[in-house]
């Protein structure tokens, strides 16, 4: 069955979405000027709050964004409903010192970042983006755009390459970015001046390679989305598209929706941006201290909120099918997917499942269920995490993929859509 006209608009709009947030920090600074463009104010965490009451907010820590919609009647009780997703994905991170080389070509000295599968960083034209600190305590954005690439070897001078292939983290994942002498070049200088900075200014950076590549719609009657960073951009995306969508005036008598996007998950989150450290907390106390909460209303609040952390899962693979449950076999295209794992790896327990297919029915879509072999060990995200931090109680969602942590992986078109309706319901339950 085609997908729909405004599923593929959905799909187009995170392609967009996806290709201005090469790193988390352009990724937090993307969900703020798309909540600004609809009414959102930009908070200083340095500064004081206005009351919130009837307001519609957005507050960037370093590579995370949290932002939310006040209803006019909320009081020093009212529950929040937050979506939680995070903006990092696995790749490559530039290391201090990082114009190397050799050979008569110029390299980018880098670090591996979380868990990417890293042959499929091979043979792609790659964005190195980031932030620099400057000498004048600016921070600014910059992304080169396509200036890098990790050459694989030629058959011919690796017969056994079809075997398997096995990269040195160190010594094959370093990309090479021109030609010449790195002690007359100057890597920094090409995000420097991309931004029209000068280099001898940057005092600082975080700078990460991603794919220079737009994400694409393709498949039999338009199905599959295929992009970068879909873990967990596509979350973000949908919580942004769902959130941007209402309006203070429409949420009388309802929750406070809350979309957190963390960064730092795929290094397990415990950082002052990622969904173990302070943020969401910081946020959430400062909301409900400008509806005039006490400590104790406060708690309240938190005793009647609800997180639905959402992040990518695996469909059914059908090339090994055995990896999965041999019952549960999420497919793409048929749904977000509702994560289960008896171990706590995934928060979602039976009264988060029954609200799940409440919300669901609520924005009538489908919604499939995953729990993994008991031979393969279970990821996790930040459901769990914000779950034991706050108490708050946590389900966690996402949508069915196929190559998770690839540079480039592969979504349903449909499910894209859906994730953004459930995540409307969700806010407006
Ligand atoms: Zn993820």
């Amino acid at each position: 069955m085609p997908v729909s006209p405004t599923a593929l608009a959905h799909a187009e709009d995170l392609a967009d979405f996806v290709a201005a947030s090469p790193s988390s920090y352009h990724a937090a600074e993307e969900v703020a000027r798309r909540l600004e463009e609809v009414g959102f104010v930009r908070l200083d965490e340095e500064q004081a709050w206005p009351a919130q009451a009837g307001g519609r907010f957005v507050v960037v820590r370093d590579g995370a964004a949290i932002a939310w919609a006040v209803p006019a009647d909320a009081s020093a009780t009212t529950a929040s409903h937050i979506f939680g997703a995070h903006t990092d994905s696995p790749g490559f991170k530039l290391k201090p010192k990082p114009t190397t080389g050799a050979r008569g070509w110029l390299q980018a000295g880098v670090e591996v970042y979380g868990g990417p599968l890293l042959n499929s960083w091979l043979d792609r034209e790659l964005r190195l983006a980031g932030r620099l600190a400057l000498a004048d305590g600016r921070v600014v954005l910059a992304d080169t755009g396509a200036l890098l690439r990790l050459p694989q070897l030629a058959i011919h001078l690796d017969r056994e390459a079809n075997s398997g292939l096995a990269l040195d983290k160190q010594l094959q994942t370093q990309p090479v970015w021109g030609l010449g002498e790195p002690s007359e070049e100057d890597l920094l200088g090409e995000l420097a001046a991309s931004v029209g900075v000068d280099a001898a200014d940057i005092r600082g950076f975080d700078a990460v390679v991603a794919d220079s590549a737009r994400g694409a719609v393709f498949g039999k009657d338009d199905a599959f989305f295929a992009s970068g960073r879909l873990d967990d951009l596509a979350s973000v995306h949908a919580g942004v598209v769902a959130l941007g969508a209402l309006a203070s005036s429409s949420l009388a008598g309802g929750a406070i929706p809350v979309l957190a996007a963390f960064d730092h998950e795929e290094l397990g989150s415990a950082s002052r941006s990622g969904a173990a450290g302070p943020f969401l907390e910081d946020v959430l106390v400062r909301v409900y201290a400008g509806l005039g909460a006490d400590a104790s209303e406060q708690r309240r609040a938190f005793a009647a909120s609800w997180c639905l952390s959402s992040d990518v899962g695996h469909s059914v693979h059908p090339n090994y099918a055995h990896k999965h449950d041999p019952v549960v076999q999420p497919l793409l295209g048929s749904g977000p997917i509702l994560k289960v794992n008896a171990n706590q790896r995934y928060a979602t327990d039976a009264v988060g499942a029954a609200a799940w297919a409440a919300w669901c029915e609520t924005a009538g879509i489908a919604s499939q269920e995953f729990v993994s072999n008991n031979g393969v060990p279970c990821g996790s995200t930040i459901g769990p995490i914000t779950a034991t931090r706050l108490g708050i109680r946590t389900v966690d969602v996402g949508i069915p993929i196929l190559s998770m942590h690839s540079a480039r992986e592969l979504a349903g078109v449909s499910d894209l859509h859906d994730l953004a309706r459930v995540a409307g319901a969700f806010f407006s339950a």
